[in-house]
């Protein structure tokens, strides 16, 4: 636990004290609360490229991103410009500007699949609107999940993992009615015979597969070679509308997301995090045939006071300027790989049973002597190894997401020598440990 580090936190612990006496389990989202390492937060300052500062003056690398969005690094001048210079023309107006229009434009230039685009401001938003607008395409109701992806905290996406194949929809939080959940059906990451299985029984009734093409919610699960491709012959066969789920990995995998990777056409796509570029964002978007379902082009109903927000819209559009300049992808690959390289030979030398997961610029390392393919099996790993690995890395100055089910990200600010000591302290860690 944090009682275990040397690390000075007494300002940190000192306002987690007072935050829980204001909001529940002291913060605004749960998984921040560290719980999943048994301790007690860190409190931000400020940051900058790739450090974070915590309320006792220490200074972390940072490998969470503000779970994903800070991918060119902290206070990145032209984002920073960018936004002061849209917060002295006014806030937010409620009415159009045309920035919405530039940020849409670089999100469909981008990403071929999307032909429109509707923004929202955040995550959750961006998936159960998705879902509406393919429950209104296709008139029907159910939709397929797969367990241990997440969508955001919509009721309807808030179901357990099941076991095995098909799971009828439980819900996964008391305040979740059974019938809001009753439509969606659970099924494990890579089974592509229990998706079939699933439409061989509900013909003409589902609507929607929406997915993860990275699962970066139970650690980081890669899809199977065949399995996405799998998802798409299937839901083109029965009439369902494909939904890649792209705030994880959009922007982050390749500029046009994992769609791009792998060579694939969803028929919709989510979008969060980067192309908001910290500020609060969502996104969906795709095939213009349904697009123009959104109203108030068509009757499927979705809005926002906030939705397109100009600072949110600049910070998006000088962010993904960034992104489209040229070699800044091979760059994050460059950079995983000399991360991947040091953290496999760690675990290779000191014959530590653990698997190394990474794809472009995020990464997981789970500590389990199995690969790790689904739900099921991330959660067989060692999270007690895990928290210890957390504090441990956190002494060193590294900060990683503090659970074993969060994906670690690399951003553009971190320099070859930060990785080399990243690599170093794993080294020290692991050893330690031994
Ligand atoms: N989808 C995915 C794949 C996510 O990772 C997240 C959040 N981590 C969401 C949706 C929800 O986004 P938000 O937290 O912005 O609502």
């Amino acid at each position: 636990s944090s009682a275990e580090t040397s690390l000075s936190l007494a300002r940190s612990h000192e306002l987690f004290a007072e935050a829980q006496t204001l909001l529940p389990g002291g913060v605004n989202s749960p998984v921040r609360a560290f719980r999943g390492v048994g301790g007690a937060p860190i409190f931000i300052d400020r940051a900058e490229g790739s450090y974070l500062y915590d309320v006792d003056g220490n200074r972390y690398l940072d490998y969470v991103q503000s779970w994903g969005p800070m991918i060119l690094g902290h206070s990145y001048p032209s984002v920073v410009q960018a936004v002061t210079e849209a917060s002295q023309r006014g806030f937010s107006f409620g009415a159009p500007t045309q920035a919405e229009s530039v940020l849409a434009r670089l999100v469909i230039e981008s990403v071929p699949s999307v032909e429109m685009v509707r923004f929202v401001n955040s995550g959750t938003e961006a998936t159960m609107s998705a879902l509406r607008l393919a429950r209104a395409y296709t008139g029907r109701s159910k939709i397929i999940k797969f367990s241990g992806c997440y969508h955001g905290h919509a009721d309807m996406l808030l179901v357990q993992a099941g076991s095995g194949v098909a799971t009828m929809g439980l819900p996964d939080s008391p305040g979740v009615p059974a019938e809001t959940t009753a439509n969606t059906l659970s099924v494990a990451y890579n089974d592509g015979d229990a998706v079939a299985e699933l439409f061989r029984t509900y013909p003409n009734e589902i609507a929607a597969i929406i997915v993860e093409p990275v699962a970066a919610n139970m650690g980081l699960v890669l899809p199977q070679p065949g399995f996405l491709e799998r998802l798409r012959t299937l839901s083109s066969q029965y009439g369902a509308v494909l939904i890649f789920d792209e705030v994880m990995t959009g922007f982050r995998v390749a500029l046009g997301g994992m769609q791009e990777r792998v060579g694939m056409t969803p028929d919709l796509t989510c979008f969060g995090k980067i192309i908001g570029g910290g500020l609060p964002v969502g996104a969906y978007g795709g095939r213009r045939e349904i697009m123009q379902l959104v109203a108030p082009l068509g009757p499927m109903y979705q809005a926002g006071t906030l939705s397109g927000n100009p600072l949110a819209m600049a910070a998006g559009i000088a962010t993904l300027n960034e992104l489209r300049q040229p070699g800044q992808y091979e760059r994050l690959e460059q950079k995983g790989q000399l991360l991947s390289e040091g953290i496999e030979r760690v675990l290779y030398d000191q014959k530590i049973p653990a698997q190394f997961v990474r794809i472009g610029a995020m990464f997981c390392l789970y500590f389990s002597a199995e690969p790790v393919t689904n739900y099921a099996s991330a959660r067989r790993s060692d999270t007690a190894h895990f928290a210890s690995y957390f504090w441990q890395m956190l002494e060193r100055g590294i900060y990683l997401p503090p659970s074993q089910f969060e994906a670690c990200f690399i951003s553009l600010a971190l320099t070859n020598a930060q990785l080399a000591d990243t690599v170093a302290a794993v080294s020290a860690v692991l050893k330690k440990q031994d």
